[in-house]
């Protein structure tokens, strides 16, 4: 039994929902089919779901939310006319979102994720009636029926563990189940959608829910490459990955598959297969628990702007005990996340999303570290780039780090921190915003001009 799921280009116009119901019907194995809001057709498009987030903005202050409304309605028409459905499904659309448009709106992140949620909602109604039209056996899915219970965090959802256990059921449901990606419901029985993007996590937990064989995730690119193609042209091509490389490859580029759904497949080993709906034949990217390839050290490389370095110097803070948690629960007291810790004998740095903090509460940071803790020195570098270097084959190959500094070095690139975990599975390097393309380039060549991956 195999989940797949579809992403919003994929569903984005009836040619695109053809491709879907062929791929969907050549495999019998394909038994619960996730889908998104419909997205781009083309670069300037606008997604669904963004719709739906200016129609419910526009609700929140006016009562007049016609336009907003038609072209989220738009949309649907558009492939329900040209696939010959019944205008049916579009009076059940548009009666849902003007039930959603009329519900409770005092919690107003509650009002969003209600509306946001709807284009999962609809679409998958739509593609269960176009799936029937065709004379298939298929039905659409009520994630509330299914028991997807999950976290009451707006537009952050986490799945509750004991959805798992009753998702099972629906292997018992004849027929090809269309189930909306995106949201689940808090246990007050209200709609709460996960972070953009989110359909790939729904597909995730109904891989592990109903134990699939296989969670195949469909989108528009033919695999994950193991480089930005936006920095590299041609990229290789990753084949197989385990779900610990994909995770440290979290940073930009790497969102072919959203990180948050490696994790419910990983629990239940179940291996996961990024594919092209545009060129379904092609093998894609295999995401597993453990690799039988052998590709050399180095599996990806990944990069991001916006992080800065919080660099905190203390005469014996090795010998401090407890210094490192009171500064990091400083930063907890004003609701900031942190990407790593590098540390010498004497300092620390703290590298943090910079776009965390504005002037005043960077100043306050540094005010409180420099008074709380007694720091010798403090102060905040921004403009930096992560670049990671990933892939399990480090673990076994001697000289992985003199050989990506060498690289950085010989294109007169300054290292301004360095950062390997004990599990040798990636290596961190943070060099400066204006270095970031340079710095890809030339650990790109390093390890995988030449190289068949
Ligand atoms: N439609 C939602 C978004 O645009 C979720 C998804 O496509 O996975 O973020």
């Amino acid at each position: 039994m195999k989940v797949v799921k579809f992403g919003g280009s994929s569903l984005a116009s009836s040619e695109q929902l053809n491709k879907v119901f062929n791929i969907v019907m050549s495999d019998s194995e394909r038994k619960i089919v996730v889908v998104s809001a419909p997205g781009k057709r083309f670069a300037e498009d606008i997604k669904v779901t963004d719709l739906l987030i200016a129609l419910a903005e526009k609700a929140l202050t006016s009562s007049n939310t016609d336009s907003e409304l038609n072209a989220v309605l738009e949309r649907y028409m558009n492939i329900a006319k040209d696939v010959d459905l019944s205008p049916n499904i579009i009076d059940t659309i548009r009666e849902d979102l003007l039930n959603r448009l009329n519900a409770d709106k005092t919690n107003v992140e509650q009002y969003i994720d209600l509306l946001k949620a709807s284009g999962e909602d609809n679409n998958a109604k739509l593609v269960a009636a176009y799936f029937q039209n065709k004379g298939v056996e298929a039905s659409y899915v009520d994630p509330k029926e299914a028991g997807l219970l999950v976290t009451n965090e707006p537009g952050n959802a986490q799945v509750l563990p004991d959805s798992y256990n009753r998702i099972y059921r629906l292997r018992e449901k004849s027929g090809i189940l269309i189930f909306p990606g995106f949201f689940g419901y808090n246990e007050n029985g209200e709609v709460v959608t996960f972070s953009r993007s989110g359909s790939d996590i729904t597909g995730s937990i109904l891989a592990n829910g109903i134990k699939a064989d296989l969670y195949e995730n469909f989108s528009d690119v033919d695999a994950v490459y193991s480089v930005n193609p936006n920095i590299i042209k041609n990229p290789n091509e990753i084949r197989e990955i385990t779900f610990r490389e994909m995770r440290e490859l979290a940073y930009g580029g790497f969102s072919v598959f959203h990180d948050e759904a490696l994790y419910p497949a990983f629990l239940a080993g179940i291996p996961v297969n990024v594919k092209n709906t545009n060129n379904p034949t092609a093998p894609g990217t295999l995401i597993v628990k453990h690799r039988t390839n052998q590709y050399g050290p180095v599996i990806g490389i990944s990069s991001e702007k916006g992080f800065c370095n919080i660099y905190v110097r203390k005469y014996l803070m090795n010998r401090e005990i407890g210094f490192g948690s009171r500064l990091l629960k400083i930063l907890e007291d004003y609701g900031l996340s942190y990407e790593h810790t590098p540390s010498g004998i004497d300092d620390l740095s703290v590298i943090l999303r910079h776009s965390q903090m504005d002037q005043d509460l960077e100043q306050e940071i540094i005010s409180r570290i420099q008074h709380e803790l007694k720091a010798d020195e403090v102060h905040v570098i921004p403009n930096i780039a992560l670049i990671m270097v990933v892939g399990e084959g480090m673990r076994h190959n001697i000289g992985t780090m003199a050989r990506a500094s060498k690289a950085l070095a010989r294109s007169t690139i300054n290292i301004e921190m360095i950062n390997q975990g004990s599990s040798e599975v990636s290596m961190m390097f943070g060099v400066k915003e204006k270095d970031e393309k340079k710095a890809v380039q030339a650990l790109y060549e390093e390890f995988f001009v030449g190289v068949m991956v």
